[in-house]
């Protein structure tokens, strides 16, 4: 695989969840080789420390509710660096394919002739999940898995249907959902998901200011508003993330010290 990039292309790289070490080689490859670096608000510290000096970096940052350089001046500054020739690193948090708008980015640089590339990185859920010492996925009660962001565009006006969401055998992701946490439980309580369904809430998944807590339904608005801050959150409902009976929880938190010491 190629790890430099050929001048006026667009790399959209996936920066993983904020710890430097869970971004991927391929990823640390072209960020070293680029020439300009465009970022979101969500890309780790760590990470952006990996960027060598004399490379360009341009904060794209995109949070909810904070002032940010909306989607269409982004699209305009990523074509501009290609066009002048330079290679082109665009880094998101997360993998660059989920709730991403990596799309609409491929689209308005493919329409004008740019070409364009990805690199995969580690979703938030997956590095919830890994911290919590759960799995997203749970042989014959959880078999399938949903990916959901509670978030609505501008142009978007269909609000998230949560009843068709309430499935006792799925695993259900929200990802931006801190102020949807009360609407989506008490919908999918009421379509008849069980109130004792475990939950798990993670935010900074994977940095040193990470916390988790795991709840379950009936009290996720509340464990919610009383344990997140204001860093970006995962919420994750399902058997799935069934705490482990307390002998066994205390066999993973040893071995993941040992591992990490
Ligand atoms: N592409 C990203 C998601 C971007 S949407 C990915 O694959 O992870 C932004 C949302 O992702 C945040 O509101 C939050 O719900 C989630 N998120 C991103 N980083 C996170 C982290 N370190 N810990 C918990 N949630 C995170």
């Amino acid at each position: 695989m190629p790890d430099t990039i050929e001048p006026g292309t667009v790399w959209l790289v996936g920066a993983g969840p904020g710890d430097p070490d869970l971004l991927t080689r391929k990823a640390e490859k072209l960020i070293t080789a680029a020439n300009i670096v465009f970022y979101d608000a969500l890309v780790g510290k760590g990470v952006l420390e990996i960027i060598p000096q004399h490379v360009e970096r341009v904060s794209v940052g995109k949070r909810s509710g904070r002032h940010s350089k909306d989607q269409k001046s982004i699209n305009d500054l990523l074509l501009s660096a290609a066009r002048s020739g330079k290679r082109v690193v665009r880094l998101k948090g997360g993998d660059p394919a989920i709730f991403a708008r990596t799309s609409e980015e491929i689209e308005h640089l493919s329409l004008q002739g740019v070409p364009v590339r990805i690199c995969p990185g580690i979703t938030a859920a997956s590095a919830a999940v890994a911290s919590a010492g759960a799995s997203l996925t749970l042989r014959g009660s959880a078999r399938k898995l949903t990916f959901v962001t509670a978030h609505l565009s501008a142009e978007d006006c269909n609000a998230t249907d949560w009843a068709a969401l309430a499935d006792p055998a799925s695993t259900l992701v929200i990802y931006m959902g801190k102020a949807a946490a009360k609407d989506a439980a008490d919908e999918l309580m009421q379509a008849g998901l069980n109130r004792n369904t475990p939950a798990l809430i993670v935010e900074n998944a994977s940095l040193p200011n990470e916390r988790k807590v795991r709840t379950r339904l009936d009290l996720l608005a509340i464990a919610t508003s009383a344990s997140v801050t204001d860093g970006p959150a995962v919420l994750i409902i399902g058997e799935a993330v069934r705490p482990l009976p307390p002998s066994l929880s205390t066999a993973y938190d040893t071995a993941k010290t040992a591992a990490v010491t």
